[in-house]
């Protein structure tokens, strides 16, 4: 062992117990619900977080990874060109960042305006070989500055993507409302999930739940949980 080796240091160490935890949690949350653990896909969460902590992470078997700014996903990929990961997209999107996103993203987790829609669908078409995964992620209060569609608008927006030629609808994502409660916020969810598969049956992943919520998020049918925190310790808030 040397000690430029990120991968076997005692940092690996922590992130090794973190995520041996994360992934009872998850076969727990599974079983009891009834379901294999395979249906379930862990994107870690690695915002404000090193690129060399990706690297711990993929080296430990983490295939996906997510996060919330382009700007700092751009920063990290030069040091992970060797590092074969999916990229999740999981923040707010500004249309004048799609083409970036495009560029490197296996699966944007936040598509929830129209205006999107149109800038994601070019940008795939300049940037890759393969259509773009796409989620909705779906409002569950009435406050969407959040991000997120509403219910009315769900349907509408789904038909959109389905039909851009370069983009694929894949599902729906939701945060649950900070002081609601996660069962109940994710019922209203695979309830949506419900009605978008009978109009689109291909779309069948719902990415819900963090580090605080994943059980609940599993016995609501979650097929991505997003774990920041339990995965890799609290982050400083961040500086922009
Ligand atoms: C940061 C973030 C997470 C991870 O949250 P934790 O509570 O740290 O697990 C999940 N989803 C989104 C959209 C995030 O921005």
């Amino acid at each position: 062992m040397t000690e430029q080796d990120v991968t076997r240091d005692e940092r690996a160490a922590e992130l090794a117990a973190n995520l041996a935890h994360v992934r009872r949690r998850l076969a727990t949350a599974c079983e009891e619900a009834g379901r294999h653990w395979r249906e379930v896909t862990l994107v870690a969460i690695t915002k404000t977080f090193p690129a060399t902590d990706v690297r711990r992470l993929a080296t430990l078997g983490v295939t996906d990874i997510g996060e919330n700014r382009d700007q700092e996903i751009r920063a990290k990929l030069p040091d992970l060109t060797d590092v074969p990961v999916r990229w999740h997209f999981v923040g707010r999107l500004q249309r004048n960042k799609a083409r970036s996103v495009a560029g490197y993203a296996d699966l944007v987790h936040s598509v929830d305006r129209t205006e999107l829609v149109a800038a994601l669908d070019t940008a795939a078409q300049k940037e890759r070989q393969e259509p773009l995964g796409v989620l909705l992620q779906l409002s569950l209060d009435a406050d969407t500055k959040r991000g997120g569609v509403t219910d009315a608008d769900l349907l509408a927006l789904a038909d959109r993507v389905a039909a851009a030629e370069h983009l694929r609808l894949r599902g729906l994502m939701a945060v649950a409302p900070l002081d609601a409660d996660a069962d109940a916020a994710f019922a209203r969810l695979a309830a949506a999930s419900q009605r978008l598969r009978a109009q689109h049956p291909e779309a069948t992943a719902v990415s819900a739940g963090m580090s605080g919520d994943l059980e609940a998020a599993i016995r609501n049918g979650a097929t991505h949980v997003r774990v920041g925190t339990a995965l890799l310790g609290g982050r400083e808030k961040l500086v922009r």
